[in-house]
């Protein structure tokens, strides 16, 4: 079922001014706020869904996940993403594989380039918000992976993901594509350890 207020909180965390900045390139695509703003005008306009259904979750320790088939953002409550920067983040993840989706996969874009894409993303937008490594030592080991990276790269004055760090995103979060159609958020990644050097 469509939610409004659902809606509200994605719009409103996609027009955040943290948001609004977060501008790069990794490997075959270009993240910025054109891509957030075509989420945006489809939720606006009925073209793009919010559903808070837990139940349409494909684990129960999922928060999120876009289908592209039903073209629907699903969050495991109607408040979620409304209070914490975090869940916000995870907004902003998902609406990155939404914004692919409805702007088309041409031909230059390449698969594995999208979930590394959402994971910086989201990595930025927590950047933007002020969030310190500390924050985020027990978050997936994706997301501490492309918080470092991104944190690299606005001290370098970088916008395009270096070829190493593009490899290890690739490589780190590869295991997790096997072919599914929808894309799944898990709240915690127990098996990770530490940053790889
Ligand atoms: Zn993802």
């Amino acid at each position: 079922m469509d939610s409004e207020k659902l809606r509200e909180t994605i719009v409103g965390t996609l027009k955040r001014r943290e948001a609004q900045k977060i501008d790069f390139h990794c490997g075959s695509r270009a993240v910025n706020r054109s891509i957030l703003n075509q989420v945006v005008d489809r939720l606006n306009n009925g073209k793009l869904f919010t559903d808070p259904d837990p139940s349409a979750l494909s684990t129960p320790s999922a928060e999120a996940q876009y289908s592209p088939r039903k073209r629907t953002l699903f969050f495991k409550s109607e408040d979620y993403g409304s209070v914490s920067s975090a869940e916000q983040g995870t907004i902003v993840h998902e609406s990155v594989h939404a914004g692919f989706h409805v702007i088309g996969h041409g031909e230059k874009f390449l698969r594995i380039d999208n979930e590394p894409s959402a994971y910086l993303a989201e990595a930025f937008f927590l950047v933007n918000c002020g969030w310190r490594f500390e924050e985020i030592s027990n978050r997936p080991m994706h997301l501490q992976l492309a918080f470092t990276i991104a944190l690299n790269m606005r001290s370098q004055k970088r916008s395009s993901v270096s070829r190493d760090d593009l490899k290890l995103l690739r490589n780190g979060i590869a295991r997790l594509e096997l072919g599914y159609d929808t894309e799944t958020r898990f709240g915690t990644d127990k098996d990770y350890q530490g940053i790889p050097k």
